[in-house]
């Protein structure tokens, strides 16, 4: 028998109904010869909810408490899985990410595995059990609970699929696949039969929430292909793999971000260990910095931005204005009002007139460019967050992803 682990996201076990269907996938999964772990996400917008509640009872929740409460939605949906499945007459046990063996730094909201210890899954195995695994969560070695960061459960089918040895990791969804752009956004958007890691590495970091970034890299460096596909029908979905690739020689997709906030400090003295002053300050406040630019300085003065999530920028202020006073700035600005748009593909490498294209469709609908990030494979703009669906759409007619 083939091992396949699967994950469902919480679209998918919204309800009574949804968590049956889901059941009788599992089961047909079985019947074709296969022995299956599930990974499952909490019901619906559960996770929203407790973060909600949590932050009704406290201005400031402690960061321990919120892990044990965001973990409770998992089990929830692990335990009655478990239950559908062994009333349609299939054995199953859901175990909670400490059962399962899943250990974690003690980085609280946003841990990673440090290591799967999975005897009690290949002992459940080894009984005929289907194992639901409450998935974005693990425990420390204290045997504290911990999440893994919004979207997390992929990382745990992921890393549960190359600690077994799953000959594949099929993730589904509430949509058919990756397609070029948003399909909620974008209703012209087309499904990718196939997309390598690397892309949707960017595509993922760069916004396009459909996986966690950290289980595409993990996906990568073990080697496991991810099916995305949906969990509402049997249409072919996108396999991410990191094989030979049909040659794409255009941009593969298109993603937006609107969680992005701009910090500038204006008339820096331009001097060794003034940056370094900024950004250590910065990540002791575990303010996570993301673009960075400096400018060519005029008369021994520049300017120096960079962007955060929009929820940091308040602290970031905080952490920044002392030292801009101190270092004789002229003054700190935010703009919170931002978003980044990125085109992505293996097929920009080595080929001149992507970022002439990508900037002459945005003035031509009208888009100011703020900042300009580039890597092999994206370039990316910042721009004002109103502008940005109408940007990405205006980019996907300009590449020609939109449906023949
Ligand atoms: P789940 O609950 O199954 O984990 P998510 O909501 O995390 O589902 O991710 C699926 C969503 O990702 C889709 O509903 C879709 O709106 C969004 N999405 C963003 N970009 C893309 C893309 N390029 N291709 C497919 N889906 C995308
Ligand atoms: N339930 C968590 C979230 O909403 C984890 C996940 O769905 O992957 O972020
Ligand atoms: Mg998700």
């Amino acid at each position: 028998m083939s091992l396949i682990v699967q994950k469902y996201g919480g679209t998918s076990v919204g309800d009574a109904d949804r968590i049956r269907n889901v059941a009788n996938r599992i089961i047909a999964t079985r019947k074709a010869g296969n022995d299956v772990v599930v990974v499952v996400s909490a019901m619906g917008d559960t996770t929203d909810d407790l973060i909600k509640l949590a932050y009704q009872v406290s201005e400031k929740p402690s960061e321990r408490e919120l892990d044990v409460l965001l973990s409770t939605g998992e089990i929830v949906a692990s335990t009655l899985l478990a239950m559908s499945l062994k009333s349609l007459g299939c054995d199953a046990i859901s175990l909670s990410g400490a059962q399962a063996g899943i250990q974690t730094d003690a980085n609280h909201n946003k841990a990673k595995i440090l290591n799967i210890e999975p005897s009690r899954i290949v002992s459940e195995l080894k009984k005929g059990c289907v194992i639901i695994v409450a998935g974005f969560q693990g425990v420390t070695k204290e045997s504290d609970v911990t999440t893994l960061g919004r979207g997390g459960s992929d990382t745990t089918a992921v890393a549960l699929a190359a600690i077994l040895g799953a000959k594949v990791c099929e993730r589904y969804t509430d949509v058919e696949g990756i397609y070029t752009a948003d399909p909620r956004a974008v209703p012209e958007a087309t499904k990718l039969k196939e997309i390598s890691y690397d892309e949707m590495l960017e595509l993922a970091t760069y916004g396009s929430k459909v996986m966690h970034p950290r289980a595409v890299e993990l996906g990568q460096i073990y080697n496991i292909p991810i099916l995305v596909a949906s969990s509402f029908n049997d249409h072919p979905g996108t396999l991410i793999h990191g094989g030979p690739m049909e040659i794409r020689n255009k941009v593969t997709a298109i993603t937006q971000d609107m969680d992005v906030a701009k910090i500038t400090i204006v008339g820096v003295p331009d001097k060794p260990g003034i940056a370094a002053s900024i950004f250590e300050p910065l990540a002791k406040a575990c303010v996570s910095v993301d673009t960075i630019v400096q400018n060519a300085s005029i008369k021994n003065i520049t300017d120096l931005t960079f962007t955060v999530a929009k929820g940091d920028a308040e602290k970031a202020l905080r952490v920044v204005n002392p030292i801009a006073a101190k270092i004789g700035a002229r003054e700190c600005l935010a703009d919170t009002r931002l978003a980044k748009v990125s085109i992505i593909g293996c097929g920009m490498q080595n080929t001149p007139g992507y970022a002439a294209t990508m900037f002459s469709t945005l003035y031509a609908a009208g888009v100011n460019i703020q900042l300009i990030t580039t890597s092999e494979i994206r370039i990316t703009v910042i721009i004002a967050e109103d502008k940005a669906k109408e940007a990405v759409r205006a980019l996907h007619k300009a590449f020609e992803l939109e449906k023949e």
